[in-house]
């Protein structure tokens, strides 16, 4: 098989790249995926927020570049303009500060919410005593991440764009100055799951798929494919989980995220609440268990601190995905050292979904013009990760 684009991943990113390389006109593109319906991928099992607050630039503009596409599709990608607020506590409030004037100097719309005003608008949150104040992003919002993921499909597909799937990305190396790249045909979704789940066992018979440009977008797998397996030291995918719940006698308004001061986080979904929270030093691994404690354990005690109405909860469901974690927590994006026409976009940890038709736009010019115009993706570059001075640290994690 012989193409001009192909696209390693069709999460999210993978996806968004395919959309922008066909809008920009492009055409012969492909994108491999082991499991298209996607079940075990992060852009599956996510919470769906998206938000302008970040601490370095780079990362604010993916994030905005992001926003504003979801916003202009609204419909198609759901999209629900529905605010971030953040609680901060009296301990933290020097933090707080700091955190409106970084928003401030990125030029994001944050305001401060004080403690009142949050009862006003939040009245469920009845619990404030420990609270110095709320910062509140009205431009934040939430998102349906598999509609706009069909969304960016469609609309590459519209275009030519073809995907594949049941296709594992066993290596890339190079030939004749063209990228050839291993893939190994799995056959069904079952057999496909299993690889996600243990991804590091030895592959199969490969045919071999060549073509003039390659983009790695495998999310919390990249570093699985050779020679990327030699960023195996510096990445690391880890478990996130996600309850599901209802509260009784409770009636939900328009409200977005609410970020709590414990960093539990949760918003409305259906009727009914969706809630997460990082439980600290999970141990790394491809770990796609929800635990059963861990609604009681971590998301309904800081809930019941928190208001009244969360003292009676029922738990429905709850699930685990992948958060591909990098020494400073920002992503990876640009061309592969050592291997011409390679290029990766991965590693988003907690925010692919809102970075990703930012780094599938910048990617787009680093491709097709050869450098960064709209916004200037250089500093997520991987060599950064091999010197601490030019890590790009992000703490906002939730
Ligand atoms: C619990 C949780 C909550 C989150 N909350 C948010 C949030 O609120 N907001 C936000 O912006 N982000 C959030 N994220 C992060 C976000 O979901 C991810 O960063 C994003 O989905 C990554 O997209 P991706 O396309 O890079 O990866 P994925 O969606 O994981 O896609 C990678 C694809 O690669 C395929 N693949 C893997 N290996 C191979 C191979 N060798 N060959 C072929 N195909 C392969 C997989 O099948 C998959 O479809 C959350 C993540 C989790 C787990």
């Amino acid at each position: 098989m012989q193409c001009q684009f192909l696209i390693l991943g069709a999460g999210i990113v993978g996806s968004a790249v395919a959309y922008e390389l066909s809008r920009r006109g492009q055409s012969d593109i492909h994108v491999l995926d082991v499991d298209l319906e996607g079940e075990l991928s992060s852009t599956e099992r996510n919470a769906g927020g998206v938000r302008h607050l970040w601490q370095h630039p780079v990362n604010v503009e993916l994030a905005r570049h992001t926003i504003a596409l979801f916003k202009r599709y609204k419909e198609e990608v759901g999209f629900r303009e529905q605010g971030y607020l953040w609680l901060q506590k009296k301990d933290y409030a020097e933090s707080g500060n700091a955190l409106l004037e970084r928003a401030r100097r990125n030029r994001t719309e944050y305001h401060r919410l004080e403690v009142d005003e949050i009862r006003r608008r939040y009245p469920f949150l009845d619990k404030t005593e420990d609270l110095a104040f709320g910062i509140f992003g009205p431009r934040d919002g939430l998102i349906n991440s598999n509609a706009a993921k069909v969304f960016f499909r469609k609309e590459a597909k519209a275009k030519g764009v073809r995907f594949h799937d049941f296709k594992w990305a066993q290596a890339l190396k190079i030939e004749s100055g063209r990228v050839q790249v291993l893939v190994e045909s799995l056959g069904d979704r079952p057999t496909a799951q299993q690889r996600l789940k243990a991804p590091q066992t030895p592959g199969g018979t490969a045919e071999s798929w060549i073509s003039d440009k390659v983009v790695v977008a495998l999310g919390a797998w990249a570093q699985q494919v050779t020679p990327l397996t030699e960023l195996r030291e510096v990445l690391e995918p880890v478990r996130r989980q996600i309850s599901f719940f209802e509260a009784e006698n409770f009636s939900f308004g328009n409200f977005g995220m609410v970020v709590d001061s414990s960093r539990v986080y949760f918003h409305p979904e259906g009727g009914k609440l969706l809630s997460g929270f990082v439980i600290p030093h999970e141990k790394p691994g491809y770990n796609f268990n929800y635990d059963s404690s861990f609604f009681e354990d971590h998301i309904w005690p800081a809930l019941y601190e928190r208001s009244t109405y969360f003292e009676r909860l029922k738990q429905i469901s709850g699930w685990a995905g992948m958060y591909n974690y990098t020494p400073d927590k920002s992503g990876v994006l640009g061309d592969v050292p050592g291997l011409p026409n390679v290029f990766e976009a991965h590693s988003f940890t907690g925010r692919g979904v809102m970075q990703s038709y930012g780094a599938a736009l910048a990617l787009g010019e680093l491709i097709l013009d050869g450098g960064f115009s709209t916004l200037d993706a250089s500093v997520l570059h991987r060599n950064r990760l091999k010197a601490p001075n030019n890590w790009l640290v992000e703490t906002l994690h939730i």
